[in-house]
C-alpha cells in the first residue's frame, strides 16, 4: 500500500477517496495524522487553491498529497461565487444565509441568464516540488432557481437545476448525485489516471 496524505480534514471526503483509491492500493490518511493545519488559500482559482493545499500537505507530511477545491460557478456574476462558495455571505457563513445571498444577486436576472456550474478540482502531487502535478476537472453544468427545491445535499444544491434532469440536485438521491457530480467525474478521471 502506498500511503497519501488528504490536505482536508473532512472525514466524509476521506472516506469516499479510500472507498475509492484503494483498489489501487493507496491508503488515503488525512492531514490531521501529520498535524496539517489548513494552508492559507491565496491563489483565484479552483486549481491554485488546490495546488497550493497539496503541497503545504506533502511539504509537511513527506509524503503523496491530494487535494480538492470546488465551488458554484454563475455566469452573470461573472464566476461568482466561484472560490468563496464556502463563504460568500461572508467568514462562517452558513449554506441558508449563502443560497439567499445568490437570490439576492440573481434578482432581477431573467431565466435564460441563470447559466451555471459547479466545478471540482482535484490534485495530486507526488512530492511537494511536482513541477507535473496530476490535475483534474469535473464540470456539472445547470442553472440557478429562483427558489429552493428539495431537502437533499448541502450548500447551492437547493438553487441548482438540472435541465437534462428536469430536477434540481437538492431533489437527487445520494447515489444519483454521486454518480452524476462534477465531484464524481473529478475522482473517475483521478483514479484513470493514477491506474496509468
Ligand atoms: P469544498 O471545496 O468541497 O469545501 O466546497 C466549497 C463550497 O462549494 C461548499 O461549501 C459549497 O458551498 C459549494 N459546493 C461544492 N460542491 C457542492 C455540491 O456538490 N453541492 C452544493 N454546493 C457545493
Amino acid at each position: 500500500m502506498q500511503q497519501i496524505v488528504l490536505a482536508s480534514s473532512n472525514s466524509g471526503k476521506l472516506r469516499e477517496f479510500n472507498q475509492v483509491l484503494s483498489g489501487l492500493e493507496y491508503e488515503v490518511l488525512p492531514q490531521s495524522h501529520f498535524d496539517v493545519t489548513d494552508a492559507e488559500e491565496t491563489g483565484l482559482s479552483f486549481v491554485e487553491n488546490a495546488i497550493l493545499k497539496a503541497r503545504h500537505a506533502s511539504r509537511i507530511s513527506g509524503l503523496p498529497a491530494l487535494a480538492d477545491d470546488s465551488g458554484l460557478e454563475v455566469d452573470v456574476l461573472d464566476g461568482a461565487p466561484g472560490i468563496y462558495s464556502a463563504r460568500f455571505a461572508g467568514e462562517g457563513a452558513n449554506d441558508e444565509a449563502n443560497n439567499h445571498k445568490l437570490l439576492e444577486k440573481l434578482a432581477a436576472v431573467p431565466e435564460q441568464q441563470r447559466s451555471a456550474r459547479f466545478q471540482c478540482l482535484l490534485v495530486f502531487v507526488r512530492h511537494a516540488a511536482d513541477p507535473t502535478p496530476v490535475i483534474c476537472q469535473g464540470t456539472w453544468e445547470g442553472r440557478i432557481l429562483t427558489e429552493p427545491r428539495g431537502s437533499n445535499g448541502f450548500g447551492y444544491d437547493p438553487l441548482f437545476y438540472i435541465p437534462s434532469l428536469g430536477c434540481c440536485s437538492a431533489e437527487l438521491m445520494p447515489e444519483q448525485k454521486n454518480s452524476l457530480s462534477h465531484r464524481a467525474q473529478a475522482v473517475a478521471q483521478l483514479v484513470e489516471r493514477l491506474r496509468t
